[in-house]
């Protein structure tokens, strides 16, 4: 199990400007991280995910694949559905997209079907991960969109979060 708690990673961007977005990013950051733990409190694995518009959020959601019997029910894909209903728009070409793991491979490819402009992402998933980990899907030459991508937010909590998950349920 210990091989798996640290799978999940603390990285963060040397370049990006923390001094000036730091405020907002926790903010968004830390109501994901309250819907992870939503997430946890019905035996999912906590991840959570928002999605931002304008400073505002429009779309929430936590990892949910036990409580809807569906797999592709993760925390960013309901994040997304819940927003683009909520603009009336299946295009989120302005939005932020706030995430506490890093995003899988499906996720990654719908950020880039619905144009998201942005991803802000707390710890690496280093076995699953979509855009940096395995893979770099949602900034990748070959695709017509690319996704401003900011990693590191709040990672520490983020990481903590998993660990104490799936510590609890070895005991
Ligand atoms: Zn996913």
């Amino acid at each position: 199990m210990f091989a798996f708690v640290v799978n999940f990673q603390l990285r963060h961007d040397a370049s990006f400007p923390y001094y000036k977005l730091v405020n907002c990013e926790e903010r968004f950051m830390r109501e994901a991280l309250r819907l992870a733990r939503e997430g946890a409190a019905g035996g999912e694995v906590p991840v959570g995910a928002v999605v931002t518009i304008g400073g505002e959020v429009v779309g929430r959601g936590w990892n949910a694949p036990i409580a809807h019997q569906d797999p592709t029910a993760h925390a960013e894909i309901l994040a997304m559905r819940e927003a683009a209903l909520r603009i009336g728009n299946y295009r989120l070409e302005s939005a932020s997209l706030y995430c506490t793991l890093e995003p899988c491979v499906m996720c990654a490819g719908a950020l880039v079907a619905a144009r998201v402009s942005r991803l802000v992402f707390g710890a690496r998933d280093l076995r699953f991960g979509g855009v940096r980990s395995k893979f770099r899907v949602a900034d990748s030459d070959l695709l017509n969109h690319s996704v401003e991508i900011v990693e590191g937010v709040l990672a520490a909590e983020c990481v903590e979060l998993l660990r104490r998950f799936f510590e609890a349920r070895r005991d």
